[in-house]
């Protein structure tokens, strides 16, 4: 086994041959001789010379390395009562038909697709066709209202749109297809098509000429071989929550993306070809594009499909259930998740019914972890139980533990050491390098390592800015918190602002320019308070018009209604508190951080750019008025 120390010290003392090294374990048509670019810009390219196609790995480079018929994704789905296995075969086989379908549609090498399905094996088939053919694939997670998908349509701008009829919860059917065509009515760009995979629960009605049955499309298409890519071509865009209103989309390519996830499965979650991992998201997330579907598929192992929840699918035992029932190795979830299980079953009475004797470990990020429900999960499942961070843009782990290699090191309450090819550092406002434990911005010193975003999708100005320019030479990650002497890292929280509710990443800024829209509102701010649950959810704080008649009651509906329409249910906004007015500074910013610290209880003290500090005692007095603020 590799020596963690070892390998870290050599991926950031000469990244490019230790980088060079990784790469040969992909199985390029080209391999790569140029191994990593500086831009003038400050980005970096990696193996641009290399060519690959992202579907051949993750399929029918299983297939020749022997695991045609080895279980290659498994969708458990207690939400339908239904299961079924797909061998690698079987899963190329209808990757391939699909591509060739999208083909015949006229999709090609480039061409945005987007993907707005429920956890069903067509969406990770969608994604995987379109990367066979070089189509830039767009997965919408399907719980955003239709006005959000609708902003992704028109900055993605793609050919054809796949979804399905429906998404199943475990008391309703959400039908799919009339928020798709809600969200082509508000689009100004039109795909060609919408491929619609019709669930019985639920059939959509189908508009002629735009709107075609899946199936029958499939059924008479000839299957698709991949095509050669370069490195640097795009494999897909993810939008992600920045702080203002209009998503960032984040692109992934594809040669970087294929050398991170060789590395990253065995490296850091210990899996090898054969084994069966489980990455509990959603494909609308980062962790569904290189935790369910690339990532296990690309390292030959059994990928889980799971479409249900932690909960009330039938109860808090689903997972033990899953992992018993399906020999589960190794996995991932949020902590929101955990902590859903343990308030239904705090003893873990469901759990003493299953075998969990396959499971190695657990690995959870996506929110902070709090040490009481890693404590909890540990005891209750006599299993390591680690944290780990990341982000989307990242998309895969920047601090973890590294359990495939030798001499890797566990620290409960941080989110472990950096992973070989990140070189995390913290600075100050200024931008200068800060010690062991010293607070500050969590930045990565550049180069960052393969198969992390080096742009924006048609929007290079807008990353350079967001994630180069705060801190030159280095990465901002808009994370906050501290490394110690030991080089274990521990994230606070996000200094800008970006919200986690569970573990799902939205902007109180887009909120904010919601509120904004009611005729009663004069300004407003919308901050993070800790959930027990959810680990933060959104509080909207109004100043009303001087000649505002509304009831706070009333305002509070009709504001959350609007949130819920144009964001969706996810956002989890149920809270608005009137007030006077808001505390900022002279030039006129609003003292958010502040804010946040007296709805959560925190001492505060009055920044010295106050304008007026009598309106932080009359906010917490709101606040604490409201049952919101905890007692300091
Ligand atoms: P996303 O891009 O949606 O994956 O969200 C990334 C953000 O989630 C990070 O910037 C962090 O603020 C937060 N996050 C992810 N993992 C962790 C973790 N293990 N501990 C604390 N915060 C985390």
């Amino acid at each position: 086994m590799m020596n963690y120390r070892q390998c870290y010290d050599r991926s950031i003392a000469d990244p490019a041959s230790f980088w060079a090294e990784q790469a040969a374990a992909v199985a390029w048509y080209r391999p790569p001789r140029n191994i990593l670019e500086n831009l003038a810009d400050g980005s970096h390219r990696w193996f641009a010379d290399g060519t690959l196609n992202s579907s051949y790995l993750a399929l029918d480079r299983q297939i020749a390395l022997g695991r045609g018929e080895q279980a290659a994704l498994i969708y458990d789905s207690p939400v339908t009562g239904s299961q079924q296995t797909y061998s690698y075969r079987e899963l190329r086989d209808e990757v391939a038909r699909l591509a060739g379908a999208l083909r015949a549609l006229g999709v090609g090498k480039g061409d945005g697709v987007i993907i707005y399905m429920p956890m069903v094996p067509q969406a990770a088939m969608a994604m995987l066709a379109c990367a066979r053919i070089g189509a830039v694939h767009s997965v919408v997670f399907g719980g955003f209202a239709p006005y959000e998908l609708a902003l992704r349509i028109d900055d993605a701008k793609p050919k054809l749109l796949l979804t399905a009829s429906c998404g199943l919860e475990f008391d309703r059917v959400i039908e799919y297809k009339p928020l798709v065509d809600k969200a082509l009515e508000l689009a100004m760009h039109q795909p060609a098509h919408v491929l619609v995979w019709q669930r019985p629960q639920a059939m959509a009605e189908l508009y002629p000429g735009r709107d075609l049955d899946w199936r029958e499309t499939v059924a008479h298409a000839e299957p698709a071989e991949p095509v050669e890519l370069a490195s640097g071509d795009p494999l897909y865009i993810m939008y992600t929550s920045g702080t203002t209103g209009k998503p960032k989309g984040i692109v992934r390519d594809n040669g970087g993306h294929a050398v991170a996830l060789h590395y990253a499965l065995p490296t850091i979650f210990g899996m090898q070809a054969g084994d069966v991992w489980w990455g509990i998201s959603d494909v609308g997330w980062v962790v569904g594009h290189s935790l369910i579907v690339y990532g296990p598929l690309m390292n030959g192992c059994t990928t889980l499909f799971y479409e249900g929840k932690p909960v009330r699918t039938p109860d808090a035992g689903a997972y033990w259930r899953v992992i018993e029932e399906h020999r589960v190795n190794a996995l991932f979830c949020a902590p929101t998740a955990i902590r859903a299980i343990r308030k239904e079953d705090p003893h873990g009475e469901l759990l003493a019914n299953y075998d969990l004797s396959s499971l190695r470990q657990l690995f959870l990020a996506g929110e902070k972890l709090d040490s009481s429900t890693q404590h909890w999960l540990e005891e209750l499942t006599g299993k390591p139980v680690h944290d780990h961070w990341w982000q989307t843009e990242t998309g895969w782990p920047v601090t973890a533990p590294c359990t495939g290699l030798d001499g890797h090191e566990l620290r409960a309450g941080s989110s472990n050491r950096a992973v070989p090819g990140y070189h995390v550092q913290v600075v100050d406002e200024e931008g200068r390098l800060l010690g062991p434990n010293e607070t500050g911005s969590i930045v990565i010193s550049l180069p960052l390592p393969p198969g992390c975003a080096q742009t924006l999708w048609n929007d290079h100005p807008r990353y350079l800015q967001a994630y180069l320019r705060a801190f030159p030479g280095y990465y901002h990650t808009g994370d906050g918190g501290y490394v110690d002497e030991d080089g274990f890292v521990y994230i606070m929280g996000r200094t800008d602002d970006v919200i986690n509710v569970s573990g799902h990443r939205l902007s109180t800024g887009e909120m904010e320019e919601l509120l904004a829209l009611h005729e009663a509102v004069a300004e407003c701010a919308v901050i993070a308070v800790q959930d027990a649950l959810k680990g933060h959810v959104p509080l909207g704080l109004v100043v009303l018009k001087d000649d505002a008649r509304i009831a706070e009651e009333a305002l509070q509906r009709e504001l959350v209604a609007l949130v819920r329409e144009r964001i969706g249910a996810l956002a989890c906004f149920q809270r608005v508190v009137v007030v006077k007015r808001l505390p900022k500074t002279r030039s006129g910013k609003i003292l958010r951080a502040v804010l946040r610290k007296i709805a959560d209880g925190e001492t505060y003290a009055p920044p010295s750019t106050i304008d007026d500090p009598a309106i932080l005692a009359e906010i917490a007095a709101r606040l604490s008025g409201a049952g919101l603020a905890r007692a300091c």
